[in-house]
């Protein structure tokens, strides 16, 4: 019989923690020319010039206003919004959970921590729970997608310096996705990170130095997903409305934060642990096995009432050449990849009202009957494969010609990834 009280090794509960690695993200090296607006050519895929040092002239100017880069947040000295906001969300925190407190090390070391096995705070780490009691009144996390045969597609730990192989690719697709940032890499990477944008990508937040949330005091936590917001709205424009727990380790305490910050917690229902490989025995075939496994769920059946949210990340250019090499594949079984908000049906991911997203049915293009003749348009011709395949009503001819219409979309679009591929391939080899 196990105890009500557990003590937690270390080594168990490592193999848990299925998130993405923080150490493995690329860091700025300062120093190089300072530039004042978007000087960056997107067309670049040569990953050492996208990495170059710059300066951008416009984080410079607010800096002091964030926490030190990397480092676990904490309320900024003088910052008396932040303070104010702060001590308004503490109280609250403090009132509705006061035996919800901090556990392990920021680093993910929860030796000697000890948890009621019972899971009173339906800490993700623990049991992967999602679920929290509803006595609580805390949503439960988004784990999947409420449409049937469809992909929630996002992409954590960016932005990526060397990223535009994978977001040309996602343009020229005309697939959008869920950037879920890192404070310190929007701060580091402020011209990549406004591509998102552009590119008309769903931002969330992915905490400020991307370590384990649950073992921060309130204030901590507090600011690791404030100044990350701050850091997004500032650079990028737009104040998100969803974050995403590094290494999925949330709790109800995280989860109350963050939702007092009007920000729903997003996890997933299947990882591709593409950021593991290298990293104890993870391969690059096990990569493979892991997105072979969705797609043949998708195959069998499984998705006919819902899909799956499914993790994979920009965090190095194996993982974002690994999407691109996956991509027809995933196009091919499921009918729809849609970013989070899109297969949630959230127009507005933002709080700026002004800035609205598609519909699902408007994303996938269920019920419009536009066919795209362009020869450019490899996207639209699967947006509007999608148009048929979507629809109730469609026979099973019109859905046939879907299924070919989607295939010759992919064949446009397959031949610029295999060179986008080989292309990071020769780049890792250097
Ligand atoms: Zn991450």
């Amino acid at each position: 019989m196990l105890p009500s009280l557990l003590l937690l090794a270390a080594a168990p509960l490592a193999a848990a923690h299925t998130g993405c690695g923080g150490h493995e993200i690329a860091r700025r090296n300062p120093g190089g020319p300072v530039i004042h607006r978007r000087q960056v050519d997107n067309t670049n895929v040569d990953p050492v010039a996208e990495c170059a040092p710059y300066t951008y002239a416009p984080v410079n100017t607010i800096k002091a206003q964030f926490p030190a880069i990397w480092q676990a947040a904490t309320l900024v000295q003088g910052d008396s919004e932040a303070a104010a906001l702060f001590a308004t969300i503490n109280a609250t925190v403090n009132q509705r959970l006061p035996n919800d407190l901090p556990r392990g090390t920021a680093n993910g070391n929860m030796a000697g921590v000890n948890y009621d096995n019972a899971d009173p705070d339906c800490w993700w780490t623990w049991k992967q729970c999602t679920t929290p009691a509803a006595s609580t009144g805390i949503l439960p996390d988004i784990t999947t997608m409420p449409e049937p045969e469809t992909w929630g597609f996002g992409f954590d730990d960016g932005p990526n310096c060397s990223h535009n192989a994978l977001y040309n690719f996602l343009a020229e697709n005309n697939q959008k996705a869920t950037m879920f940032f890192i404070g310190s890499n929007v701060m580091d990477w402020p011209v990549q990170a406004i591509r998102a944008k552009d590119d008309g990508h769903q931002i969330c937040v992915h905490t400020w130095s991307h370590q384990y949330m649950t073992s921060f005091s309130n204030e901590q936590a507090f600011a690791e997903l404030y100044y990350t917001r701050k850091a997004i709205k500032d650079v990028i424009g737009v104040t998100p409305k969803c974050w995403r727990p590094p290494f999925g380790d949330t709790d109800n305490r995280i989860r109350l934060i963050a939702s007092l910050l009007n920000m729903t917690t997003v996890v997933w229902s299947d990882d591709t642990d593409d950021w593991k490989v290298g990293i104890g025995n993870v391969t690059a075939q096990d990569v493979d096995n892991n997105y072979l496994k969705v797609i043949n769920a998708q195959k069998a059946g499984a998705y006919a009432t819902h899909g799956p949210v499914v993790l994979n990340h920009e965090i190095n250019n194996y993982t974002m050449g690994e999407l691109i090499k996956q991509y027809p594949a995933i196009k091919a079984a499921f009918k729809y990849i849609v970013p989070i908000a899109t297969g949630l049906n959230i127009s507005n991911p933002y709080e700026e009202t002004n800035i609205t997203f598609p519909t699902f049915a408007q994303y996938t293009g269920v019920g419009n009957t536009t066919t795209s003749s362009s020869a450019s348009a490899g996207a639209s011709a699967s947006g509007s494969a999608s148009a048929v395949s979507g629809s109730a009503s469609a026979s099973s001819s019109s859905s046939a010609v879907a299924k070919k219409n989607a295939s010759g979309a992919l064949a446009v679009s397959s031949v610029s990834a295999a060179s986008l591929f080989l292309g990071l391939t020769a780049a890792l080899l250097l």
